[in-house]
């Protein structure tokens, strides 16, 4: 696989060290070795970012990590295993960050579910947006890290990003599940990467 260029756009290094943790969990640590040399990443093996706030781990990171996935394991299996990365990124990232949103208390579950995602947009690091619109909310991330550098694609790979949002409407809810779709991505042509969100759970 050819490597992503450099965005010189950076998520924070506890971030990124908290999806590696969950990459690791999800794939086992040869399997994630394994994405990570694919990846053009071998400095990470074994050295993961450090837990600090620094912004030193470039979007492409993550979109080549996203990439790698899916050439180990095909485009149906990476998908799954980005889903759960993504999932579980969220859920550590809420132990590590929950309390910059002062998310944790029962004031803020009271509070309309707009405005819930609303504050939801403002922690997560990367440039987004999001609206409500009849029975769905759209999410909009402005600058993708996940599909960062990639073109022609013809289907929507920003996986991660769903996982990250479903596990992130639980969270909002209290528990509950929500249908979230892909419907635009930068890899294919588009200007941003778009998620609809059905307002109604699933479950
Ligand atoms: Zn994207």
């Amino acid at each position: 696989m050819d490597p992503i260029e450099k965005s010189g756009y950076y998520y924070p290094n506890k971030f990124a060290l908290i999806m590696l943790e969950a990459l690791e969990d999800v794939l086992g640590v040869n399997g994630l070795k394994a994405i990570l040399n694919l990846a053009h990443l071998p400095e990470l093996i074994d050295n993961f970012p450090s837990d600090n706030l620094k912004k030193e781990f470039d979007f492409s990171y993550v979109s080549a990590i996203n990439k790698a996935l899916e050439e180990i394991y095909g485009p149906r299996g990476g998908r799954g295993l980005a889903l759960r990365a993504g999932r579980a990124t969220f859920a550590d990232s809420l132990k590590n960050f929950g309390a910059l949103a002062g998310a944790s208390d029962l004031a803020f579950k009271v509070l309309p579910m707009n405005t819930k995602m609303r504050i939801f947009t403002q922690v997560s690091d990367q440039h987004s947006t999001s609206k409500e619109m009849g029975d769905i909310f759209v999410y909009t991330i402005h600058r993708c890290p996940v599909c960062w550098g990639r073109h022609d694609l013809d289907k929507p790979v920003c996986f991660i990003a769903v996982g990250l949002l479903q596990e992130g409407m639980k969270w909002l809810s209290g528990g509950k599940e929500f249908r979230v779709n892909e419907s635009r991505c930068v890899s294919m042509g588009d200007e941003v990467c778009e998620f609809i969100i059905e307002k109604i759970p699933m479950r």
